[in-house]
């Protein structure tokens, strides 16, 4: 599955970062290892190849680098901390979590499982709530102003707003 052509776009939290992909995505996967868990700061990293190096454009910004071994070099947004790539001589990967719409990118396979964290595999099955259920009173959660990211392009970001002057047209 998961041989999507087309066009994927994403990019970090902050929006300083955005990319697209244009074409096919790779095999998606998560890898449990130890770099992996440290890089993402989760208990694994999802990820999926970029089929071709050319084929990965960066629309606004880049990323910064950690070069984590002698081979691999792992890009993230300055900015905000998002997690982005992996990258290995063997090609580069994005943080699926990044993609505007993660939600067809399913993982394939698992690597470096001998690094996984032992509940890992229990986390389907403990307690679940929705966000509204955490919170008293909905006023409060209406009253919460977002500064992320959109989940699609736009033409400036931050968004221009009375106040912060701008030419006008
Ligand atoms: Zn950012
Ligand atoms: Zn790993």
């Amino acid at each position: 599955m998961v041989e999507e052509k087309g066009v994927h776009t994403g990019g970090c939290q902050c929006g300083a970062v955005r990319f697209r992909v244009d074409g096919r995505l790779g095999k998606a996967s998560i890898c449990h290892c130890r770099m992996c868990q440290k890089a993402f700061g989760g208990f694994y990293a999802p990820l999926v190849s970029v089929a071709e190096d050319r084929d990965l454009t960066w629309t606004r910004g880049a990323p910064s680098y950690f070069q984590s071994s002698n081979t691999v070099k792992r890009g993230f947004c300055s900015a905000c901390g998002t997690p982005l790539t992996y990258e290995a001589p063997d090609g580069v990967a994005l943080a699926i979590g990044a993609f505007d719409d993660a939600s067809k990118i399913a993982p394939v396979i698992q690597y470096g499982v001998e690094g996984k964290l032992p509940y890992t595999d229990h986390m389907a099955a403990i307690p679940a709530r929705t966000t509204e259920d955490d919170f008293q009173a909905l006023e409060f959660l209406a009253s919460i102003v977002s500064y992320q990211h959109p989940d699609h392009d736009t033409d400036t970001w931050p968004p221009v707003t009375p106040g912060n002057s701008a030419p006008s047209e």
